[in-house]
């Protein structure tokens, strides 16, 4: 059976000369004649594969020397509240609500204090990013935005302005999509399932002064959730997912050698403007995402009929195309297209798309 054109949204496609070199090593890696499931992470092989990792993650996005940089577990799920609990300190945070992923974080978030929502795009079914009102105050412990809604097909290209307050993202989605100024945040994080590596890692890099003397809400933080500790400990407090930061490494490393992240986001925009023009100029399927607030990942798109859509989602398998179905929040297809999709894959897709609007001719009512 041949590898097939991989459109989930995550987990998702990983490049294949990552997973053939995996394969290579699985049962010894170099000459150490074990594989690194079975490897000690206080060995010095282990170390020097997340120090690698580390350290290529870091030119990919020039960090600078007052982040840290973390490799957690947990998903980006855990983040929803280890933020709150590490950052709170007067315990009032600002949320823009561009999603579910942000709603999803909003409301674990309203666990440990007041939280105001500065913006939302609730009222248009988060068909957009929403657009902050003026200057929040400045006296908010943070700012919180999702940077891409995995679901809706949203992304926001520039970190929203709130002068001295710090920001924390969520980049899950669009984590080495493209590059990101790094020091206009306070907090980044990502899940890595979506194209930083396998589930099970998550990636926070954060800066210095917000790691401070430990958790803002210190009574109640879980041991592990501390950034303090985490970094005290360079993310081994206790056993981290070896094998998935082995992979993640493999992944930065391969995207340094395909050209780095400036390299990566054209590619993106070009796999992903491909769709997009093709649905602005179709009449059976049309994006959901509005057009100044489509994602550099995501490409959410329907026709107006839930049964074509069915029909569509159906038959892709036919042509070698896996995981199209849109999140059931949004309904529709939705094609992820990650850095590890590859040109022909979408092509496979707009060749699919194309060949059933022709098929549908008779189907298609006017909008
Ligand atoms: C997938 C995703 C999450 C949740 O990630 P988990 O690793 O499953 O917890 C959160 N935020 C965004 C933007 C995502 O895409």
């Amino acid at each position: 059976m041949a590898r097939v054109f991989n459109f989930a949204a995550g987990p998702a496609a990983m490049p294949e000369p990552v997973l053939r070199e995996a394969q290579q090593e699985m049962l010894e890696y170099k000459d150490t004649g074990m594989s690194v499931l079975e490897m000690s992470h206080r060995s010095p092989e282990f170390q020097q594969i997340i120090d690698d990792a580390e350290a290529t993650l870091r030119r990919l996005y020039g960090i600078p020397d007052n982040y840290h940089v973390l490799f957690l577990q947990g998903g980006a799920t855990l983040q929803f509240s280890a933020i709150p609990m590490n950052l709170m300190r007067t315990r009032h945070a600002g949320y823009i609500v561009s999603g579910n992923w942000s709603q999803k974080a909003y409301e674990e978030a309203r666990r440990y204090g007041k939280v105001d929502v500065l913006a939302s795009s609730k009222d248009t079914n988060y068909d957009r990013t929403p657009q902050l009102d003026g200057m929040p105050s400045q006296d908010l412990d943070y700012v919180y935005f999702c940077q891409n809604e995995t679901v809706f097909g949203t992304m926001r290209r520039e970190v929203p302005q709130v002068g001295d307050v710090p920001v924390v993202g969520d980049v899950s989605s669009c984590f080495l999509s493209m590059p990101l100024d790094v020091p206009k945040y306070g907090v980044i994080y990502a899940g890595a399932q979506k194209n930083g590596g396998p589930a099970g890692v998550t990636v926070v890099i954060i800066r210095d002064d917000l790691v401070g003397d430990g958790p803002a809400l210190a009574d109640i933080t879980p041991i592990y959730m501390g950034y303090r500790l985490q970094c005290q400990k360079d993310s081994m407090y206790n056993t981290p997912n070896t094998y998935g930061i082995y992979l993640c490494g493999k992944v930065f490393r391969w995207i340094e050698q395909t050209g780095g992240l400036e390299a990566m986001e054209k590619r993106n925009w070009a796999k992903v403007d491909k769709l997009y023009d093709y649905l602005d100029h179709s009449k059976l399927f049309h994006g959901t995402a509005q057009p100044e607030s489509r994602s550099i990942a995501n490409v959410c798109f329907r026709t107006d009929d839930p049964e074509l859509d069915k029909e569509f989602i159906a038959g892709a398998r036919q042509h070698n195309i896996a995981n199209i179905k849109g999140h059931r929040l949004v309904g529709g297809m939705r094609a992820s297209c990650y850095n590890a999709v590859p040109d022909a894959a979408v092509d496979a897709l707009l060749s699919y798309m194309s060949d059933f609007e022709k098929a549908h001719a008779g189907q298609v009512r006017s909008r």
